[in-house]
């Protein structure tokens, strides 16, 4: 049995890391530090009130076991939260199984700044609680639209939980972030959709974070920045896109933390989007900043080859189309990055295919895809790759053909074969034969080790990064 809380968490984590996904365990286990083990009792520090909920809602089961298996039949288990949002507040203990407790900011927050004397509000008429404000909504972004993959899964179940009990999660605000056209602006309303249909009472805004700065200046044009603040103020779920526009904008800023602050103590919802984690932003004030760390970041990465292709599956049986199967399968494969791009590539196909009465197949995808992706029209050559990856790490090229089980060769292999997938569009066997023969299970092996090694080693994911450039900058 383990007898300090370091040895008995360490323990702890060797079993839990069997039997979760890589990822689920670096978001979730990793940032957690075991605090002490008295008798029977292990007390864990968590750093939020969401992630304990998380933890309790997804993992309770494991982490029970876990715990009994390493600490003895009667362990139990408790969680301290310590927030991290620059203040000296005191860290809070919960212990489970418990009621789940409020918000987790032990920060004081201050009261919204009030305008001049009289607040004139001409949303607010007797007897009429809720004014009606339109939402801003497109309608078709809704979660049955939007389909999952390992790339949302985290964001997309906050959102989920979000709309199920706006301002009632922890997750407030919820911050979604991630590059250009991932589908930000899309879970950002779905949420705000779903809210509507499921609670109709609710006030539902969407606005971005440029339209908010014009009304803003508006009203400082017309003097009615009251005003201004009051409608902001009315909404229940306030969902703002794109804020890291707000960048330099010292004054909407300045607005947006009063209207932040008192929605956020009112209970309401807020949702934003970023083209980054809010711990990057430039140019946010660091209040604001530290905010945004009370709830939720969550980030939306490129989709799998898997995800775009029932991306492109779903947007087709949406719009009643069919094609056929190599067609989607080249478009998934070749345009990796972005969502958008992905649309917009199936969209050009079936605009030239009825401007030319042309059929869809595989010739026609490649026209139309070469102008999405500037690689495809040159590919480049498995022998290059092989080459660029052992002067990197300095392996002679004909040990990639070897049996060779020296470390560094074994390294330069895979990666070779996970760069050669990547680029060029061989089948998984015609690569194997690049690399003496060896068959498509030892390829999808490669590529596997090679992505789990990119997401754990640094250094390494550093050295494919630069390789990949090099490889790029040949095209
Ligand atoms: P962003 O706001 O991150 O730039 P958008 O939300 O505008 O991206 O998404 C770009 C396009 O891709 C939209 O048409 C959206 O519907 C689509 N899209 C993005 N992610 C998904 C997804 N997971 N499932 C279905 N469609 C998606
Ligand atoms: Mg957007």
């Amino acid at each position: 049995m383990a007898t300090d809380s370091q040895s008995a968490w360490d323990k702890c984590l060797n079993i839990i890391k069997d039997n979760i996904s890589l990822q689920s365990f670096k978001t979730w286990f990793e940032p957690i530090k075991p605090v002490s083990l008295e008798k029977n009792v292990l007390t864990i520090q968590v750093p939020s009130q969401f992630f304990y909920e998380w933890l309790e809602e997804h993992y309770v089961v494991l982490i029970s076991k876990t715990i009994k298996r390493v600490v003895g039949d009667d362990a139990r288990l408790e969680y301290k939260i310590v927030v991290d949002n620059n203040t000296s507040g005191n860290p809070f203990t919960v212990s489970m199984p418990t009621t789940k407790q409020g918000n987790n900011q032990n920060e004081e927050v201050e009261a919204p700044l009030v305008y001049g004397n009289s607040i004139k509000n001409p949303f607010i008429i007797p007897g009429l609680k809720k004014i009606n404000i339109d939402s801003n909504l497109n309608p078709n972004y809704t979660f049955d639209s939007f389909v999952e993959g390992d790339c949302n899964r985290l964001a997309r179940s906050a959102g989920f939980a979000i709309a199920n009990n706006p301002g009632g999660t922890a997750f407030n605000p919820f911050v979604v972030y991630g590059g250009v056209g991932l589908g930000k602006t899309h879970l950002a309303q779905s949420i705000g959709n779903q809210i509507k249909v499921a609670r109709p009472n609710k006030t539902v805004l969407y606005v971005s974070s440029e339209k908010f700065t014009n009304q803003f200046i508006e009203s400082l044009k017309n003097g009615s920045v009251n005003d201004f603040i009051h409608f902001y103020q009315l909404v229940d779920v306030l969902i703002v896109d794109d804020i890291q526009f707000f960048a330099e904008k010292g004054k909407t800023q300045d607005i947006f933390f009063v209207i932040f602050n008192h929605l956020h103590q009112s209970g309401k919802q807020l949702i934003l989007t970023s083209d980054k984690n809010p711990r990057d932003l430039e140019g946010i004030q660091e209040r604001l900043l530290s905010r945004f760390k009370w709830g939720l970041a969550a980030d939306l990465q490129a989709p799998s080859y898997e995800t775009r292709l029932a991306i492109l599956d779903q947007k087709m049986y949406a719009d009643g189309i069919e094609l056929p199967r190599e067609v989607t399968e080249f478009v998934a494969y070749n345009i990796k990055t972005n969502v958008r791009e992905l649309e917009g590539a199936l969209i050009s196909l079936l605009a030239q295919s009825s401007l030319n009465k042309a059929q869809i197949d595989i010739d026609l995808a490649k026209k139309i895809v070469k102008n999405f992706v500037k690689s495809i029209s040159r590919e480049v050559s498995i022998d290059f790759i092989q080459k660029t990856v052992c002067e990197y790490f300095n392996v002679p090229v004909d040990l990639l053909k070897d049996k060779t089980r020296k470390r560094a060769v074994v390294q330069a292999r895979q990666l070779s074969m996970f760069l050669a997938k990547q680029f060029t569009n061989q089948s998984l066997k015609s690569i194997g034969k690049f690399f003496g023969g060896r068959d498509h299970s030892t390829v999808i092996h490669s590529c596997q080790a090679v992505q789990n090694l990119i997401e754990t080693d640094d250094e390494f994911e550093e050295a494919v990064g630069q390789i990949r450039k090099k490889i790029e900058m040949s095209l």
